[in-house]
This record gives structure tokens, sequence and C-alpha cells, in this order.
């Protein structure tokens, strides 16, 4: 029987991504120890909040695998100075991870009851350099423009021009583009106004809506 509780649990997990390498630099390793990921699951998930695996949050979206979360803020380059907007709240453990690492996150949600979830489960693990806003991510975050990096956590079929403009020369965006059950993870640099971009592995999230 396995009666293993959360912290040996969580200890396992954070061992094992970094034996598979998506978990390399020291702060994303403290990030990842120090956020509680029960906090951001239902309830009922709780004793798998440390199985590596997207997990359902209601209003028919999911909180990403932590291997993609680990993937995805070493590639971001987290910067102690940087402010960041997510587009994509969820459950905000994206965020939170974030929010370790760097000064300031701003994280957009469209659907409302997942906005106000991201908001108590902020509050509840004590972070306060957070903001969620109630809002569509395609439009980006004008009022606290420009960011250094921006990730979207929902599958896109373009790079809407609004992250783009609200992105500095030299910041980061990371996004899935694609449809359906496929996506290319992209890394676009912005360099003289323009994406310099790569791709970076294959990967499933669930749609950009308006
Ligand atoms: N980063 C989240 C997981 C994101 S799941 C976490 O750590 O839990 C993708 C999220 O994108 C969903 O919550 C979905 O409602 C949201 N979403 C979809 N379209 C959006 C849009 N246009 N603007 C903002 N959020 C959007």
């Amino acid at each position: 029987m396995n009666i293993m509780g959360l912290a040996d649990k969580k200890e396992a997990l954070i061992k094992s991504l970094r034996k598979e390498g998506c978990l390399k630099s020291p702060g994303v390793i403290r990030a990842f120890m120090e956020i509680p990921r029960e906090g951001f699951v239902r309830p009922e998930d709780r004793p798998w909040a440390y199985s590596d695996h997207p997990l359902h949050i209601g209003s028919g979206q999911t909180i990403s695998a932590p291997h993609m979360v680990g993937i995805m803020t070493s590639l971001l380059e987290p910067e102690k100075t940087d402010r960041v907007l997510e587009i994509g709240a969820g459950s905000g453990y994206q965020a939170a991870i974030l929010s370790r690492l760097v000064e300031r996150v701003y994280t957009v949600e469209l659907e409302k009851e997942l906005a106000d979830l991201a908001r108590r489960n902020l509050k509840r693990a004590g972070i306060g350099n957070v903001r969620v806003v109630h809002g569509d991510g395609s439009l980006g975050l004008q009022e606290h423009a420009p960011y250094d990096k921006i990730m979207v956590t929902c599958a896109t079929d373009r790079l809407y021009p609004a992250w783009k403009e609200q992105l500095r020369e030299g910041g980061i965006l990371l996004a899935p583009v694609g449809s359906g059950y496929h996506q290319e993870l992209t890394l676009a640099v912005k360099r003289k106004g323009g994406f310099r971009t790569k791709h970076v592995l294959s990967c499933v999230f669930v749609p950009l809506r308006h």
C-alpha cells in the first residue's frame, strides 16, 4: 500500500523532475519546494497533487502537469527584476511559481470563476506580488505594459499583436502555438520590433477562447 505523505510525494516528484532535466536552476527548484501544489488543485485531488499530470480545476480547464510548469518557467529565464504577464491564470499555480522568481506577475483569466479561484488560492498561499485580472488575454494587459516576459498557458493559433506591442525589446514570449490536440511550444524573442521564434517541443494545452 502507498502510504507516502504529501511531503514525501513532493520530494520524490522534485527529485524525478530534476533527473529528467525539467527542473534545473536552484531558483526554480526552490520555488517548486516552496509552493504547495495541493493548495491549487480541487480538495478531492489533493492526494494526486504531486503526480506529474494535469488535473481538472473546474470550468473545463486544467492545471498543467508539473514537468510542463518546470520547463516553461525555466525557458522564461526569470530574473528578480522581471515584470511578467501570464495569459490564463487557471488555478494560479504557474503564477505562484513565477512569483518566487520575479518582481511582479500579472495574470489574465477569461473565466470569472477561475479568476476568483486563482485569487483565493494565491491569497491562501500568502503570495502578494501576483495580480489576477479577469479579461481576454489575447488583448494582453495594456495597463501595466511593457513586460519583460509573457507566458501564454492556453493554446493559441497565433501570436497576438498586443503581446508583441506590450513586450519590451529583447523580452521573451513563450506560447503553445497550434490548435486541437497538437501545439508547438514556441519561444519568441522581440528583436527590432519583430519576433525571432523557435519551436521547443510539442505539447497539448486547453485552447484560448474569446
Ligand atoms: N496557468 C494555469 C493553467 C492554465 S489552463 C495554472 O497554473 O493553473 C488555461 C487557462 O486559460 C484556463 O483557465 C482558461 O480559462 C484560460 N483562458 C482561455 N482563453 C483565455 C483568454 N482569451 N484570456 C485569458 N485566459 C484564457
